[in-house]
């Protein structure tokens, strides 16, 4: 008999394409906005800029103080800004960690947001929000955070190098593989998982051959957002908690440790989920798609290996205690023995038999 299932779409108006940024003013005056404020990294000062320009009075200040991990205090500032200047709406135009902040913002604010994303990370369509208070990253779902707008510019990818581009779409492509096993999983997110990590497996390899080749690059911003959609709308399991795990207790990288984590993760999973591998087969076009995970990333010129991004060997230990003093669901049971081996490959880089 076939199952029933709940499908819960996220709210999002999408513009997508490539130009789509000059779109931005429009999508300021359809929200009613004023005063906007910009958000973005340090590095991306001049990109911000640029968007503030198109927003000519509308745009009041920039703040470039977004960082990995949304810090509080990061937030506290930028929301003094928000109030001195009396902002009605934040733009955010950057990675994850530019979007994290606009969504604290909003948590604390309930502004409205537009995102233009630059990295595959994805956060834009989820109603997810990480922040770090005293060194502790803890994680909420809100609608609250979710984005009004996300313009998706193809353009803004073009700059995102060789390597950055690679981690980023494998942590995309992360969220699509793990909705496909979620407790929650849908024969619609299945379909957005399977065309999402078709798209990144077809394109990513042109994208590191030629990172500003328009078409893969569209593809690739394509496939992430479908993959996005699947991280918003299901739940996570093991390969998300541990990467949270290791970034929290070692200040690891964030895309750079999904990337190397995955195909291990995917590896622990495997016997036990037969739906999620058919899928993953078709989409990769593979008969064993860890070991065709291992190879697209050997491809890309990325860290293959924990302890090249900075995590300790004792970290191995530190980690498995962790997982295993807070289990959480999982395909396969959670055992202390079978994480330590699972982490001590991904440390190595080892690879999978
Ligand atoms: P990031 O936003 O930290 O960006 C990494 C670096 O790349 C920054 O220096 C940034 O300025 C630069 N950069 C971004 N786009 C660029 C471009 N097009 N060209 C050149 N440089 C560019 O990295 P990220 O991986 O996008 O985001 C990571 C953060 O996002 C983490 O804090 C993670 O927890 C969070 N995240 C949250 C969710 C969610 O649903 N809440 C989902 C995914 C990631």
């Amino acid at each position: 008999m076939q199952q029933s299932f709940v499908y819960e779409a996220q709210p999002a108006r999408v513009v997508f394409g490539s130009a789509t940024s000059a779109r931005l003013p429009e999508e300021v005056e359809r929200l009613g906005l004023q005063r906007v404020l910009v958000l973005c990294t340090p590095q991306q000062t001049s990109l911000a800029r640029r968007i503030q320009s198109l927003l000519g009075e509308r745009a009041v200040a920039v703040f470039s103080g977004a960082t990995m991990h949304t810090p509080v205090d990061v937030t506290e500032r930028a929301l003094a800004v928000v109030r001195e200047q009396k902002i009605d709406g934040v733009v955010a135009v950057g990675g994850g960690s530019t979007t994290g902040l606009g969504k604290a913002i909003a948590l604390r604010t309930d502004l409205p947001q537009i995102v233009l994303p630059t990295t595959y990370a994805g956060s834009e369509m989820t109603p997810i929000l990480g922040q770090t208070e005293n060194g502790l990253k803890t994680t909420q779902r809100s609608p609250k955070v979710l984005p009004e707008v996300v313009i998706y510019d193809v353009d803004l990818t073009l700059s995102l190098p060789a390597a950055g581009s690679a981690t980023s779409a494998l942590n995309a492509m992360a969220h699509a593989v793990e909705a496909l096993y979620a407790p929650d999983t849908n024969p619609i997110i299945s379909l957005m998982a399977e065309k999402g990590i078709r798209a990144i497996v077809s394109a990513l390899p042109r994208v590191i051959r030629k990172t500003d080749d328009p078409d893969a690059r569209y593809e690739l911003l394509m496939g992430a957002w479908l993959c996005a959609c699947c991280l918003g709308a299901t739940t996570m399991g093991l390969h998300h908690k541990l990467c949270h795990t290791l970034g929290g207790l070692f200040d690891l990288p964030h895309a750079e440790t999904h990337a190397i984590v995955l195909p291990y993760a995917l590896a622990y999973n495997a016997a036990e989920v037969p739906t999620a591998m058919t899928h993953l087969r078709r989409a990769m076009n593979t008969d064993n798609p860890v070991q065709a995970l291992l190879q697209l990333e050997r491809q890309c010129s990325i860290p293959l290996a924990l302890r090249d991004v900075g995590m300790p060997h004792e970290g191995v230990a530190t980690a498995v205690a962790q997982v295993m003093a807070n289990p959480y669901r999982n395909p396969r049971a959670l055992g202390q023995r079978a994480l330590s081996e699972l982490l001590e490959r991904a440390w190595s880089g080892s690879g999978i038999d």
